[in-house]
């Protein structure tokens, strides 16, 4: 007995993104959208056939977590006039006249979810249409068929309340859900559904839950899973991402068929194996990794789950992928391109589906040649990662091992004063986060290169013109601080990946990130080394252009490790040491090359916190001393920045001032200057580059804006303390936009200069 949680649904070759797109575009009709989804659907059941289910509905056409708010008629009021996919799209993605709903991380993933906007005075209704359908196409093609839905505890707790008491909001809306229950358990009899309750991985004591104790206690979670069960249908609860022993024990008192647990990610999940024994329940066990995409070490797993067995008897024991498999690329057939030795330690959902059926077969004692075989070869393919130079160099362990985590040289306050007088910048001084805009001339030039169609000599000359116009715009515009423009990134990560050893990138490993949307994430295999220098070359040129300051521009360590595939046979931490120590490297060779201004940008630092809070604590110490190792090497009269894209700085304010940059740039735009109280609050001594205008949208801000927001911001901190720039990269922005919008910022500034003297 075995299944998955979920498969991912964009498709071999992106086959729905590319069908999404065409719709969007007009290009393609609702119909024929709904046959490549049909078609899909079809295609994702055949490759589940010897698992017990099919998973039906965890297909989208966006996102899961709005499938349950259209399923259930929770719209915002704003779309309330639209109807059918319209309706649906225009949640997601906006429309004309109305924004879309939120987007946002789904738990500790890339993933990004749709958040739901509740209000009591919507009128929630169940419509089973979409599940109906899906169920029906796998019945009919002669599958099993499991449904998958997001539990109504998790979905009430990710959404957001718009207008009315939460409490009655809640009532409603489990009305409906209800309902939508009675609709799939008409499908068939004992339909089996499975309940995604990620929320409870996040424990009891997270702010979620002391947030909703007053609506939903323990009685009423297993009341409303009593009510569900009673339904006739068979009702499996999972959770993920964590261990959710405080829930897990409620659960185990409702009337549910079976409990979902991921072993992965929650080896706690092992203490609750005693009560689950006690009662009646089927255990999933999640012990195939679903996010991540190594080959599994099938030896292992099997001696895991013949401990299991000994409190559990086998036949309550159904193993399954620790989550949904929508966290990895689909198969890794097309990877012709990778080194052969990486790629035979890679599996994807494709592979991780036979590692299930295979770990099933020899759990059962079923042992077929075929089933040895592929035992044997696994055992190998493991026995050779293990041992293989790739993943182990001696010099580097070493190098980390004898680091010592060290301070900058001097304590900020004098470190200011030095750069100060070294620089000599007027007051608010103006800069940009890095990027200027990536033309489809640039875009051409860097592929060219790849493909191969021009020379290394003719790539870098398109480059530099790149720069030379980007700083002389600047010059003109009258920046004080200047950057190179990134010309020569496609990605902030990609582009140190490319350069360090130890990662590799795929050609068709890609992964949903929302929407249509996908990230291919580089992958860390081995020990990693900065192979040479990485940005150099390009800022020494652009500095060579100009008598003003030009900032060096690096991905912060913690960054580049949140954004990939991470080896799971080294912990996290000590992977992030070792490409800390390339960054490192780089900074002291930026220094020694004049660059005075280095910023090291950390936008996917808070990316990494745990689920729990217990666990936090841990992640930040190591994450600081990662970006301390990058950092400390810098000289006093080097100034650090560091740049981090987000609007909530509450929890890590702490955290943030132990960075010890020099300057953080943040994105303030959009929150006035809310965010920067809590800078003023604790005290933050080190200066702040609040952003001033929003660069996700084509809007050019007037002078009188960035005014008003420079006065505003001057209400909460000194001016001495203050930089003035956009709010993140500018990459994504039309050039014609970024010169208005930058031109208003220096003139905006030099006004208020001159009101201040
Ligand atoms: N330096 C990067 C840029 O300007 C930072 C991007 C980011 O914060 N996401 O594009
Ligand atoms: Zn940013």
């Amino acid at each position: 007995m075995s299944s998955i949680l979920g498969f991912p649904r964009i498709g071999k070759n992106r086959e729905l993104k590319k069908a999404l797109e065409n719709f969007w575009s007009g290009k393609c009709s609702q119909k024929e959208l709904e046959d490549t989804a049909k078609e899909l659907r079809k295609k994702h059941w055949e490759v589940q056939k010897n698992l017990d289910f099919v998973c039906v509905n965890d297909f989208s056409y966006y996102d899961n977590v709005l499938d349950l708010a259209y399923a259930l008629n929770a719209k915002p009021k704003r779309f309330r006039n639209l109807n059918g996919i319209e309706s649906y799209f225009a949640m997601a993605r906006g429309n004309k006249n109305n924004v879309a709903c939120e987007m946002t991380k789904w738990f500790n993933t890339n993933y990004h979810y749709v958040v739901p906007e509740l209000s009591i005075d919507d009128e929630y209704k169940a419509n089973v249409d979409s599940i109906k359908t899906q169920y029906n196409e796998a019945k009919a093609l002669g599958y099993k068929p499991k449904i998958s839905i997001i539990g109504l505890f998790s979905f009430f707790a990710l959404s957001k309340i718009v207008d009315g008491d939460r409490k009655d909001i809640f009532k409603k809306l489990k009305s409906a859900y209800l309902d939508l229950i009675d609709e799939i358990a008409k499908l068939d009899s004992n339909v089996v559904v499975e309940f995604s309750e990620p929320i409870f991985a996040k424990g009891l004591n997270s702010d979620t839950f002391k947030d909703l104790k007053c609506i939903y206690d323990r009685d009423v979670i297993e009341c409303i899973y009593n009510s569900i069960a009673k339904k006739g249908i068979k009702a499996i609860v999972s959770t993920f991402f964590e261990h959710s022993n405080e829930f897990s024990e409620i659960l185990l008192k409702s009337d549910i068929y079976g409990i979902g647990l991921d072993f992965v990610y929650g080896k706690k999940n092992q203490e609750i194996l005693e009560s689950i024994a006690k009662s009646d329940k089927i255990l999933y066990a999640g012990v195939i990794d679903g996010r991540n995409i190594w080959v599994a070490n099938l030896e292992e797993k099997l001696q895991f789950l013949e401990s299991i067995s000994k409190i559990l008897p086998k036949n309550r024991i159904v193993i399954t992928s620790s989550c949904s498999l929508l966290h990895v690329p689909f198969s890794k057939d097309d990877e012709d391109k990778m080194d052969k030795e990486v790629l035979s330690w890679l599996s994807f959902a494709i592979e991780k589906i036979k590692e299930l059926e295979v770990l099933d077969k020899a759990f059962r004692g079923d042992l077929d040649s075929n089933t040895k075989e592929f035992l044997q070869t696994n055992k190998d393919i493991n026995t050779n990662r293990k041992n293989s130079t790739k993943t182990n160099n001696n010099t580097i362990r070493q190098r980390v091992e004898g680091y010592k985590i060290t301070q900058r040289e001097e304590p900020f306050e004098k470190r200011i004063k030095i750069q100060k007088q070294n620089f000599n910048l007027p007051i608010l001084p103006t800069t940009t986060i890095g990027s200027f805009p990536q033309t489809s001339e640039i875009r051409a030039l860097r592929q060219n290169l790849k493909k191969g169609l021009i020379s290394k000599d003719t790539y870098n000359e398109g480059i530099k013109e790149y720069i030379k116009d980007c700083i002389r715009f600047q010059e003109e515009a009258g920046l004080d601080v200047l950057v190179h423009g990134e010309p020569e990134r496609n990605d902030m990560v990609e582009y140190f990946g490319e350069q360090l050893e130890g990662f590799v990138f795929s050609k068709n490993a890609w992964v949903q990130s929302y929407g249509s949307r996908c990230v291919k994430p580089p992958i860390i295999y081995g020990d990693v080394k900065r192979k040479h220098p990485m940005t150099i070359e390009w800022i020494t040129y652009a500095q060579s252009l100009s008598k003003k300051i030009v900032k060096g521009m690096l991905t912060g360590p913690v960054t580049i490790l949140n954004w990939s595939f991470v080896r799971d046979d080294l912990a996290r931490k000590e992977v992030c040491k070792q490409i800390a120590l390339g960054i490192a490297d780089e900074i002291n060779d930026l220094q020694n090359a004049n660059i005075k201004i280095i910023q090291v940008d950390e936008a996917a630092f808070k990316e990494g916190y745990p689920l729990r809070a217990e666990n936090i604590k841990e992640y930040e110490t190591w994450a600081l001393d990662c970006f301390k190792i990058s950092t400390a090497i810098a000289k006093s009269q080097t100034q650090i920045h560091t740049h981090m894209c987000y609007s909530d700085f509450n929890d890590i304010i702490k955290t943030i001032e132990a960075l010890d940059a020099d300057v953080i740039s943040i994105e303030t735009a959009r929150s006035g200057n809310k965010l920067l109280k809590v800078f003023k609050q604790v005290g933050y001594k080190n200066e702040v580059g609040p952003g001033v205008y929003d660069i996700h949208s084509p809007r050019i801000p007037s002078i009188e804006e960035i005014t008003a927001q420079i006065k505003s911001l001057l209400e909460v901190l000194p001016k001495e303390q203050l930089w003035i720039n956009p709010d993140c990269g500018l990459k994504t922005r039309k050039w014609e936009e970024v010169r208005e919008s930058l031109k208003n910022i220096v003139i905006a500034v030099k006004n208020i200069r001159e009101n201040l003297a």
